[in-house]
Parts: structure tokens; C-alpha cells; sequence
């Protein structure tokens, strides 16, 4: 039994590696998860008669197209736009849109795939996808980011929908480009559907608490795996990775619970503050006036800016929460945070942490959160957002936090429960991906073969 495990989660693998090839950071993911989940064939043989892994594995559409639109000088530029609907068992595909320059295939299949996962371990009925486009808005003026976003929309207002797939923000996109789909969509259709998009400004339908909720998440969550060890936020020096919208409220959060930031980041270099990061300062620059971290130094002048990104991880702390991207904290980099005793690591981005990092947090018995738990408080906000709309209603910010802490709870419940009872306590990389697993395709058996 033992061996026919092995070697379905083997063979899948194989087959997965030969679909998708050189599509790294896909197969990173998909490795991750299977790695986890032999114990759970043990358990359940009907997975492998249903082939849930090779359905799993497998998006149900990749939808590719071309965005053609005119910079300010009237030149016409042409970007490639990208819907991954991954999964639908749970509900209508759900998951933001990325604008970066790495976005591709690869990339938005892994955030796809994450999401479906993530998606169902906050218990709310919403599926998994992701697009984007490697369009830069580094540097674009209002009025290209507002042209470009329409074009992107005009292409996948086909494909997208209130019941259907419900697109929200990610790197690249907040309220500002959310407000230019949301438009674009309504006058292309003729309506206003307002649960066709999550992340919406509150003043026209979005959610009260949806901006803070990403980071505010992954720090209850951490909080959550602290107070199994009797620990809490309270005393300790904290850096997060990042200054954009998960960063900043995480930063926000972990300082009302009384922890001190010492560091956060752009994609430039780190700034260290010794009297702790004022985050009021942060989202002046970044949100506001779109400038680069390394001005921080010009309003308190006790702080020291550092060039280069990953540098901020040699900063000595007891709590570290990657908030940037996709493998910005490698083997080397938790090698360093753990010589210098950092207790807890939680995963604010999406897949910060290599392979290799998350083993050597996990040998040193480092507490590790992994993304697809503690960042789910995003989509769990969004699909209150969702649910708000079909109601026609809004709720206060406190009924949405109070929501918000629920669903982390819970979540950090289920991933503990799950790694416990397959044989893995503790480790709560397996848990999630067990039980976030188990839901999907528990659904998937459900609705049959397909
Ligand atoms: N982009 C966020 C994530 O990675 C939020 C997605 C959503 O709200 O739909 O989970």
C-alpha cells in the first residue's frame, strides 16, 4: 500500500515535469504539495482510482492574449495577458492579477495552483486562479496604466464573471487599477455587477478591511502558531520583507501587538530603523507618492538604507515575515536569520521561501507558517467583499477583523489538526497542504469525473 503511494505521487510527478517543462517555479510548487501528500493516499486510496492528482495538476484553462495599447507618446505598445482558471470545485475561480515584468506562464500557473489550496483552507466558497500581464507600471504615467488596463480588461471581460471567475488585486495592482477594470467591465457590459471584481474601492463596493487584510492575516496567523509555544508578538523585533500593501499592514498589525519593526524593503535595498519603523511614513511614500523606500532616511534621520533586497535577512530578529515575492528568501539567507536566533517565520508573499530555506527553518525548529495559510486572510477578505455585493450591503470594518481572526484561527486549526493526525506534527507546510488538499478534492470526487 505504502508503495503504490509512493509510486503514484512518483509517476504523477514525472508526468506533471513532462507537461510543463522548464516551467520552474509551477514545478517547484506542485513538488512541494506532493511531497506531502503520500500519507494521504495511504489513507484515502479512492484519490488515486478518482486520478485527482493528474486532474489537480492539470489547470481546466490557461487563457493567453494579447494587450495592444499607445504609450503617451503614441507609440503602440503590445503586452501579453494571461488568465489561469485552475480550479473551480470549491466555487467561482478566484485570485488577483499581477503587473510585473516576470509575470509568465510558469509564474501564474504556481500562483494559480497556490490559490485553489489557499482558497479552500478559508473555508469560503470560492475556487482557484490567478492572471496578470508582464507589464511594468514602473514608470508609466496614470494615464498608461488607466489605457493599458482597460485593453487587458477588454480581452478578459470575456472570460470572467460574478458567478464565474472574480479577479482581485496582486503585485502591481490595488484599488486604483481595480476601479479601472471595474469600469471598463460595466461599460462593456452594460451593467454594473459588482461581485465581478474584489479589492474595489469601499466608497463604490469594495470591503472595508480588504487593504489591511492580507497583512493583518499573517500576523494573527503567526500569532496563532506563537501562543502554541506560550509566545506572542509582544517584545519582539520583527523585519518584513517588502513595502507594498501586505508589508505595510503587516508591519501595522505587528506593532499594535507590541512587537518593534526593525527593517522593511523594496526592490532596491532595505532600510533598518533602530526606534522602530514608523509605517505611517511607509505608506506616505510607497502608496501615496510612489516613491523608492530609500527616502524613509530623509524624514527620520536615526535610520540607515542598505542597497540590495535580500541583505534585510542578516538583520538579527525573533520574527521574519517575507511580504516581497516569489523565492526572495533562499537556503543562505535562513541560514543567517537562524545563527541569529530568529524564532518565527511567516509568509506574507506568495512562495518566498525556497525549498531549502523552509527545510533549514524546519531542522532548527524555527516555527514556519507557510504562504497558502498565513496570507489567506487577502482572499478570505475578498470573498466577504464577494458575499457583501450579492447582499447589497457593507459590513463595519470590526464585523469584517472579527471575521478575518475567525477564518486564521480556524485555518491554523486545520493545518495543525491535519499535520497531527498524517503523522507529521508540527510541521505546518504538510498540514496545509493536506488539508487544503483534502477539500478540493474531496469536491472534485464529488462532482465526478470530469
Ligand atoms: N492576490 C491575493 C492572493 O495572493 C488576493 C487574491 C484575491 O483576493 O482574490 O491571495
Amino acid at each position: 500500500q505504502r508503495n503504490r503511494a509512493n509510486d503514484y505521487v512518483h509517476e504523477v510527478y514525472e508526468l506533471v515535469k513532462k507537461r510543463n517543462p522548464g516551467e520552474k517555479e509551477f514545478l517547484q510548487a506542485t513538488r512541494e504539495i506532493f511531497d506531502s501528500l503520500r500519507p494521504v493516499f495511504l489513507k484515502h486510496p479512492k484519490f488515486i482510482h478518482n486520478g485527482i492528482l493528474e486532474r489537480i495538476t492539470e489547470p481546466d484553462r490557461v487563457i493567453t492574449f494579447r494587450v495592444s495599447w499607445e504609450d503617451d507618446t503614441g507609440k503602440v505598445q503590445v503586452n501579453r495577458g494571461f488568465r489561469v482558471q485552475f480550479n473551480n470545485s470549491m466555487g467561482p475561480y478566484k485570485g488577483g492579477i499581477r503587473f510585473h515584468p516576470t509575470v509568465n506562464s510558469s509564474i501564474m500557473k504556481f500562483l494559480a495552483f497556490e490559490q485553489t489550496f489557499k482558497n479552500a483552507l478559508t473555508g469560503q466558497p470560492i475556487g482557484g486562479g490567478k492572471g496578470g500581464s508582464d507589464f511594468d507600471p514602473k514608470g508609466k504615467s496614470e494615464r498608461e496604466i488607466m489605457r493599458f488596463t482597460q485593453s487587458f480588461i477588454t480581452e478578459l471581460s470575456k472570460y470572467i464573471g460574478a458567478d464565474m471567475d472574480v479577479p482581485a488585486g496582486d503585485i502591481g495592482v490595488g484599488k486604483r487599477e481595480i476601479g479601472y477594470m471595474f469600469g471598463q467591465y460595466n461599460r462593456l457590459k452594460g451593467g454594473y455587477e459588482a461581485g465581478v471584481f474584489t479589492g474595489k474601492d469601499p466608497n463604490h463596493g469594495g470591503s472595508l478591511g480588504r487593504k489591511e487584510a492580507t497583512g493583518y492575516g499573517c500576523v494573527y496567523f503567526v500569532e496563532e502558531m506563537l501562543k502554541e509555544t506560550g509566545d506572542s508578538f509582544a517584545g519582539k523585533n520583527v523585519i518584513v520583507s517588502g513595502s507594498g500593501n501586505v508589508a505595510t499592514y503587516a508591519m501595522e498589525k505587528a506593532i499594535e501587538l507590541g512587537a518593534k519593526v526593525l527593517a522593511c524593503s523594496d526592490s532596491n535595498g532595505y532600510i533598518l530603523d533602530p526606534n522602530g519603523i514608523d509605517v505611517g511614513t511607509v505608506i506616505q511614500l510607497k502608496e501615496l507618492d510612489n516613491k523608492r523606500i530609500q527616502e524613509y532616511t530623509k524624514f527620520h534621520k536615526q535610520a540607515t538604507y542598505h542597497e540590495g533586497c535580500t541583505g534585510i535577512w542578516s538583520v538579527p530578529c525573533d520574527i521574519a515575515l517575507p511580504c516581497a515575492t516569489q523565492n526572495e528568501l533562499e537556503e543562505i539567507d535562513a541560514s543567517l536569520l537562524i545563527k541569529n536566533g530568529v524564532k518565527a517565520v511567516g509568509e506574507g508573499a506568495n512562495m518566498p521561501c525556497t525549498e531549502k530555506a523552509i527545510l533549514a527553518f524546519q531542522a532548527n525548529g524555527v516555527l514556519f507558517g507557510p504562504a497558502k495559510a498565513a496570507n489567506a486572510g487577502g482572499v478570505a477578505v475578498s470573498a466577504m467583499e464577494m458575499s457583501q455585493n450579492s447582499m447589497r450591503l457593507s459590513w463595519t470594518v470590526e464585523e469584517v477583523d472579527d471575521k478575518l481572526k475567525i477564518i486564521m484561527k480556524n485555518i491554523y486549526t486545520s493545518c495543525h489538526d491535519a499535520a497531527t493526525s498524517f503523522g507529521y506534527p508540527g510541521n505546518l507546510v504538510v498540514g496545509a497542504n493536506i488539508a487544503g488538499f483534502i477539500k478540493v478534492a474531496d469536491a472534485m470526487v464529488s462532482h465526478g469525473i470530469h
